[in-house]
Order: structure tokens, then sequence, then C-alpha cells
């Protein structure tokens, strides 16, 4: 039995729970390309034009699987922390999958609402492992190897790892993790945006090029993030939403980080929220240089390598003439 799941959305944040969970009920597990030109040219043409960048992309990966699978594992995700929500268009993916994708084998599409109990958990856990085989023992028992992981890939994320590099030979890994870098950039953006190389056009390696170490707002801890977010007037209730701010509130205070980007998706309502959040709190805040770069199917990679290249100029030249200039252009002493 092949059970196919796509390589979009959350696919990296939940790899090893699914990948793992199934391979130990002795599933085949199949896993869409990495997202190419086809990939999103496939999903752009199927999906309505409203639909963010990251969802036409997630509709390109499930026909990539389309001819090749028994099954498309599509679930139908509502919500990952307590009193917190995620983008509405997770609860409505499957749906819009089987709308606007023919041809499909059938959909595997559980309702997932990870703050429910762990009866509630283990009860869908019976109805997605049910696929496979009938033997509830091995159900569990797999999940619970899954969930161990999925718990190691999460603290190796908190440890300053990127999915990318899981493909990548030791000694690359090695040199992209440990040169002598001096400066510490912040990418922020939805998982999906900033770990899918091809939609981020590879903006981590870049950075790296550059000479910069980059982090993301999964490498820093509950007690590094929670803080900031007590003190926000209003709770903020999007998890992903909840993680940017609350990273970017913290690099704001810390010295070795000298500047911020943010990748976003055009149409996504979460991200101008925080983004423009992010941006007026930098201003304010701090003197850290501050970018946004916006994304859509048609955006060039040319006009972003300009963006960057400047972006990291502007942080090198900072470095070296330390609190001469602010990054909006007043000055904080004179020489
Ligand atoms: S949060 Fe934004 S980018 Fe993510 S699925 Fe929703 S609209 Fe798209």
């Amino acid at each position: 039995m092949k059970i196919g799941i796509p390589r979009g959305l959350l696919y990296d944040h939940y790899q090893f729970l699914w990948k793992s969970f199934f391979e130990n009920l002795g599933a085949e597990v199949v896993i869409s390309q990495k997202t190419n030109k086809k990939i999103v040219d496939d999903g752009v043409a199927v999906t309505v034009d409203e639909a963010c960048l990251p969802v036409k992309v997630y509709h390109g990966h499930v026909m990539d699987l389309r001819d090749k699978v028994d099954f498309i594992f599509v679930p139908k995700i509502m919500s990952i922390h307590e009193k917190e929500y995620i983008c509405p268009k997770f609860c409505g993916l499957p749906e819009m999958i089987k709308t606007s994708i023919s041809n499909l084998p059938t959909i595997i599409d559980p309702t997932i609402d990870f703050i429910k109990n762990k009866k509630h958990l283990l009860e869908i856990v019976y109805e997605i492992g049910g696929y496979v085989t009938y033997d509830k023992r091995k159900i569990r028992l797999s999940f619970e190897e899954a969930l161990k992981s999925h718990q190691n890939y999460k603290n190796k994320m908190k440890q300053g790892f990127f999915p990318m590099d899981l493909d990548k030979k030791h000694e690359e890994k090695h040199e992209a993790k440990h040169k002598e870098d001096t400066q510490k950039i912040l990418l922020l953006g939805h998982p999906y945006n900033i770990y899918d190389e091809y939609l981020s056009m590879n903006i981590v390696e870049k950075l790296r090029k550059y000479g910069m170490t980059v982090i993301t707002q999964d490498h820093f801890s509950k007690d590094q993030i929670n803080p900031q977010m007590n003190e926000l007037q209003k709770k903020m209730f999007w998890t992903f939403g909840r993680k940017m701010l609350g990273a970017a509130l913290y690099a704001m205070e810390q010295e070795d980080i000298q500047g911020i980007i943010y990748l976003s998706s055009f149409g996504c309502g979460i991200d101008s929220v925080i983004a423009d959040i992010v941006e007026r709190r930098t201003r304010r805040n701090s003197k850290k240089p501050y970018i946004l770069l916006t994304m859509d199917e048609h955006t060039g990679e040319a006009g972003i390598d300009t963006r960057i290249e400047a972006f990291v100029d502007m942080i090198k030249w900072r470095v070296e003439n330390e609190n001469y200039v602010s990054t909006h252009g007043q000055y904080i002493s004179a020489r």
C-alpha cells in the first residue's frame, strides 16, 4: 500500500510524525518531489486566484502524487496549541483539494485538533491507522514511536537545525552551521515559506554565502518567546504569528542579532498583521535593519537578490561603523 504525503504547508513541521507512523504500520510512504516550477505551475492552474502561494503550491504537490499512490494524506488541522488558532485555510484544505483536483485517489482527511485530550487524539490515530491495519495495538505503538521521532526533530530544530539541511552531506551541514560568522540574521516567516528552498528562492543559503548565520523563530525557546508575548496588550491567538512576533521582539533586545528579514506570502492576512507590528516595533524599539520580502508566483528572483545583497551590505557597514547611523536614517551619535 502506498500513501502519499504532499511536501507542502505543514509537511516540514510534522514530517517525522506522519512518515514514521505510516512506515511503522508497514505502508510505503511517497513524499511529493521538492517544490519546482512544474509543481508551482500545476498548483496555480487549479486553484482560485485569491489563494495564497503556499496553498496553491500544496495543490501542485497533491497533483505530483495523484498517479503514484493509493492514498493521499491531507489532514484537516484545526489547532496546534491551546487557546490558539491556525489559518482557516488549513481547516478547509481537504475540501479545497477535492473540489479543485480531479481523478484523485482516496484522500485520508482526518480532522486533527491537537489541543483536545489524548483520548480524542488516539481515536483519530486509530481512524488514520485503520487505512493500513485493523490491529489497534500496532496502531497505538506505531504512533508512540512516531511521536518520539517527532520530538527528536523538534529538539533538533531548537538547537538551530534547518529541515533543508537534512538532505545535505555532513561536511556541508558542518560548514553551514559552524562558519565563524559574526553577523546573525533572524529570518521570520511561515515555516512552509522559509524552509521551502524553491519558494524562498534559497534565501537561507544565499545569506549563508554572504557569511551570515541564519536563525528562525523555530530556534527560540518558550522561555524566550512567552515573556515577550505576555507583555502585549492583546493576546496573539495565531500560533505561527505568536511565534514569529515573540521571536522578533526577543531578537530586538539581543545585541548579537544584527537584522531581521520577514518573508511573507502576498495576500496572507496573518503575515500582513504580524509584519506590520514587527516593522513598527523594530523602528520604535531597536536600531536593527529590517526588510519585508513579499512573494507570490510572479516574484522575480533578481529583485529579491538585489534587496538581500543591499541588506547584507548595510549590516556589514553598520557593524564596521557601529552606532553611527540608525536603520531609519537618524543619527545615533556623531563621529
Ligand atoms: S497563514 Fe497565510 S500563507 Fe499560511 S495558509 Fe494561511 S493565508 Fe496562506
